[in-house]
């Protein structure tokens, strides 16, 4: 299958339009931290016979024919500073008919009065995207996860349901956003078969998209206070990678250093609209602010992951436990207009399971590379397990030299590259 897109994807023309070159103001400095992949540079032999396992070749062409250069992967796709992920927790509709459209470009939803008799409705505008770049000169729309329970998809019958429809948790999955196992029914009381909720979930949700979550959120509630760990201790049996709750690496961590034991236990920092919660209180003043204080004013090379979830993001607020539509839309304007696309672009906003997919790539993929005159050999050799990942990306610097041009490429669906910066992403 791989050898059937890749000659569709790199046939002359469709080649050419896919490597940009793009003027780009330089990427400042690059620091490495980890993973410098020295070359035997000047290699008596430049090695064409790819080993049977290196899955992935390619074969640049460089400015010069001498010097020493470096590829290593970067911290974060893209090469960006922070990677920021938002959850919607437990599939309610304002997701689907909000947040979608106004992060991929679409309508908003005017007014739905909910099961419930909250109002999930938007300000029934029309949203152009939300975008950042991926540093080679394309737009990317910001993209979020949904933490389904997939009893409360079983209602799509039900006129004004305030919970989304399996039709729409799939389309909201094709659009390239996260999925997490949260639990067939969220439970959390006394008696709950830990292991059951989630094999029926994980079950479900496999039967509705094709491919298996890894990536786990516990569900919160009343319950004994082990619960958590509970699920935690079912969780790891069931070989998930991702547990979302409050223990963990902190909402806001750096993430340079290799990834080295699994399951990545994280926490999550709540965001509502509930005055009467204020450590989660968020409204149009305080949201982005918030961000900001997260945040180190100068990042020094340093790379982060921040996590924040939230329910609904209609005009009402759901149970209290969401964030009201104009506090999110503007919050998510503001995250555009300053770390976005239009600001200084170097956000990574995607869902926790794409990243978490890409830190792995990153620190499990062995990079070797030989180089002989002006030309340079790129292998990368991916582990069993990391081949079977969703989101498989990784995005490698190279410095030293600047590539003329791309001579041979194997293993890849898709490779964009910036001369200038000397980023290289590939998608495989
Ligand atoms: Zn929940």
């Amino acid at each position: 299958m791989g050898g059937f897109i890749i000659k569709r994807c790199f046939s002359k023309t469709s080649f050419q339009n896919l490597v940009q070159f793009i003027e780009m103001k330089l990427i400042k400095n690059i620091r490495i931290i980890v993973f410098l992949y020295l070359a035997f540079i000047f290699s008596s032999v430049l090695s064409r016979n790819i080993s049977k396992d290196t899955q992935i070749h390619i074969l640049l062409r460089l400015k010069n024919a001498s010097g020493s250069v470096q590829i290593f992967p970067s911290a974060l796709l893209y090469h960006k500073d922070f990677a920021y992920s938002l959850t919607f927790d437990d599939g309610l509709i304002s997701v689907y008919q909000n947040a979608l459209p106004l992060f991929s470009g679409g309508l908003i939803s005017q007014s739905h009065m909910d099961e419930w008799k909250t109002d999930q409705g938007g300000d029934g505008t029309y949203s152009k995207g939300l975008f950042y770049s991926d540093g080679c000169g394309n737009l990317i729309p910001f993209r979020a996860s949904i933490a389904i329970n997939y009893k409360n998809l079983e209602n799509e019958n039900l006129p004004n349901r305030g919970y989304l429809s399996r039709r729409e948790v799939l389309k909201i999955f094709q659009s390239g956003w996260g999925l997490s196992n949260h639990g067939y029914a969220h439970q959390t009381k006394n008696g709950t078969d830990y292991s059951l909720e989630m094999k029926r979930n994980q079950d479900s949700l496999r039967k509705l998209t094709g491919m298996d979550t890894y990536s786990f959120v516990i569900p919160g509630g009343e319950g004994n206070p082990d619960y958590p760990e509970r699920y935690t201790t079912e969780a790891q049996k069931l070989g998930m990678d991702l547990i979302g709750g409050n223990q963990g690496k902190p909402f806001i961590w750096e993430v340079d250093s290799p990834i080295l034991s699994l399951p990545i236990r994280y926490q999550r920092k709540f965001i509502s609209s509930n005055a009467a919660d204020p450590n989660s209180y968020r409204d149009t003043i305080n949201c982005f602010p918030e961000l900001l204080n997260k945040l180190p004013k100068d990042f020094q090379g340093k790379n982060y992951w921040i996590n924040e979830f939230t329910h609904s993001v209609g005009k009402d607020n759901v149970w209290g436990l969401g964030l009201n539509f104009n506090t999110f839309s503007n919050y998510m304007h503001k995250i555009e207009k300053f770390f976005g696309a239009g600001g200084k672009d170097n956000i990574w906003f995607t869902s926790v399971e794409e990243v978490n997919d890409y830190l792995h790539l990153r620190d499990f993929s062995k990079i070797s590379f030989t180089r002989k005159g002006n030309l340079l050999d790129i292998q990368i050799h991916l582990t069993k397990s990391d081949l079977h990942r969703r989101f498989k990306s990784l995005s490698l610097i190279l410095q030293g030299d600047e590539i003329q041009d791309v001579k041979e490429i194997t293993g890849i669906t898709s490779m964009h590259y910036n001369a200038k910066s000397g980023l290289i992403n590939l998608k495989f």
